[in-house]
């Protein structure tokens, strides 16, 4: 079974003047424990697909899965309810609240629950290296350290899938793949990752690379669903060819 899914997804912009078919046809789907890159040119409909999948837009037509369950047309407290469960966030700006500490931002996601989750916001803290940062601001921590923040909240309400915007966007190359490497032992507990990303380091640690052009998924092939945690692996014909039809189409948008 995929984490998330989308069979044949339209995603139509109807405001103002002519209409944007900003997803055409797209069929996506990210395993348990895979780390899937989405690329593609500005304008090509890579937010659009991070919004959908992410339960923060619906499609126009076609049929969205999480985790195996039809989450296309749910009301909008059972859109917040899946979303809260099953999906974390990360994004290119980390997104911390600058008046809370890093510890209160990490259990930010948990603020109208009953308990009090300061202790496992604290752990995923300390498993992220920052054990020694849990009471200083966003402004006393660098680049990394806040990104590495914005990945421990993403993971406080145990997510099944992780969608990330640009997460190395504004980081040096270094601090980026300490962040692609907390992402891999994330997938290795069985989350599946879904960055979209200019940046071609993503793309080395991705285990397979979707590229988007005009709303069309013009590369990447979906692993099997019952693929094991070998998804990446040197035999699989599919990630291969993804990953090769990436090499050959790339570079337009670097
Ligand atoms: P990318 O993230 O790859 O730059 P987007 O998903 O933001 O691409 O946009 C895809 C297309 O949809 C673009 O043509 C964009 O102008 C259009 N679009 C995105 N959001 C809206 C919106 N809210 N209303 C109308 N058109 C939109």
């Amino acid at each position: 079974m995929y984490s998330l899914e989308l069979r044949d997804v339209v995603k139509r912009y109807s405001s103002g003047g002519e209409p944007v078919v900003a997803l055409d046809h797209v069929d996506f789907a990210a395993s348990p424990g895979e780390f899937v890159a989405v690329v593609g040119p500005s304008g090509s409909g890579k937010s659009t697909l991070l919004n959908v999948l992410g339960l923060l837009d619906d499609p126009t037509d076609g049929q969205r899965l999480l985790n195996g369950t039809d989450v296309t047309n749910l009301s909008v407290a059972e859109r917040t309810t899946a979303r809260k469960e099953s999906i974390g966030f990360v994004f290119q700006d980390f997104h911390l609240l600058p008046t809370l500490s890093a510890v209160e931002n990490v259990a930010l996601p948990t603020a109208f629950d009953p308990g009090d989750a300061r202790d496992r916001a604290a752990s995923l803290l300390d498993r992220f290296g920052l054990g020694d940062r849990l009471d200083h601001g966003p402004s006393e921590l660098s680049g990394g350290q806040k990104q590495r923040v914005a990945i421990a909240r993403s993971l406080i309400n145990d997510p099944a899938v992780l969608l990330a915007d640009e997460p190395t966007g504004n980081l040096d190359t270094e601090t980026g793949s300490a962040i692609l490497a907390e992402f891999e032992r994330v997938k290795s507990e069985g989350v599946a990752v879904v960055a979209v990303t200019h940046d071609p380091l993503v793309e080395e640690y991705a285990d397979r690379v979707v590229e988007l052009t005009d709303g069309v998924v013009v590369g990447g092939v979906p692993a099997e669903a019952d693929a094991d945690a070998d998804v990446g692996g040197p035999g699989d014909d599919g990630v291969d060819d993804a990953r090769r039809i990436r090499r050959s189409t790339a570079s337009g948008d670097r």
